[in-house]
């Protein structure tokens, strides 16, 4: 959806594929840019009908294209991952799916989860997790706000303030501090501000994990 969150994506993708098969790789990606200013004001007025009819639309153009298998680069936009997929007829990989599979594979029953407003509040994302049996914690008033506010008018903009990076930081070990025993980068972006490094318990970040997975996936078809 933003550019930067794209980037990582065709970076990560390519990468990958590079590690495997050299420098001339066979992995081929098709990847629609969409008018993200667009998305966002569907996002604001909550018109989550026209925001999946336009996604559902881009990606029957890329399923005609060629593609074989179908990724939304971002947690929030997976609000409306099943009216996309009924538009497919190539499967869609879930990015909440594939971040329960590492979760339980580590045997976490309880996680905190960082991400936007829509994506911390709403149960199109918490839901699939608790479906799996996962307790799900998220910040509240201020802390919520501030972290929803630091996706949109900072690292959707790729630009990455040390002080934000504290302030995550401290949130996040708010999340420990009520029983998270690993912490979701349940946004596409963050990746860039926190990782692995900052904390002791797991971070389980969603751009990586839905890179890798759907590399396993591409590979099998
Ligand atoms: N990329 C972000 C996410 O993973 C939010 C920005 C957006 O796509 O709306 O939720």
């Amino acid at each position: 959806m933003s550019w930067v969150s794209s980037l990582s994506y065709y970076q990560w993708l390519n990468e990958l594929a590079q590690d495997k098969f050299g420098p001339r790789h066979p992995l081929t990606i098709l990847m629609s840019s969409v008018n993200w200013a667009l998305i966002q004001e569907y996002q604001r007025n909550a018109e989550w009908d026209k925001a999946a009819a336009y996604l559902a639309d881009e990606a029957k153009k890329l399923e005609t294209a060629g593609a074989g298998l179908m990724l939304i680069g971002t947690n929030t936009m997976h609000k409306v991952a099943d009216e996309v997929q009924a538009a497919l007829d190539i499967p869609l990989l879930h990015i909440a799916d594939a971040t329960a599979t590492r979760i339980k594979d580590k045997g976490l029953k309880s996680i905190g989860l960082l991400g936007t407003k829509y994506t911390m509040e709403q149960d199109f994302y918490k839901g699939h997790l608790e479906q799996q049996g996962i307790e799900v914690h998220v910040p509240v008033g201020e802390d919520m706000d501030r972290v929803n506010q630091v996706i949109f008018d900072e690292l959707c903009c790729n630009i990455i303030n040390d002080n934000s990076r504290e302030e995550y930081i401290r949130i996040t070990h708010d999340l420990f501090d009520r029983g998270a025993e690993g912490v979701i980068l349940g946004c596409t972006e963050i990746t860039m501000l926190i990782g692995q490094d900052h904390f002791d318990k797991p971070v389980f970040d969603t751009t990586m994990i839905h890179v890798e997975e759907a590399f396993k996936a591409a590979l099998e078809e």
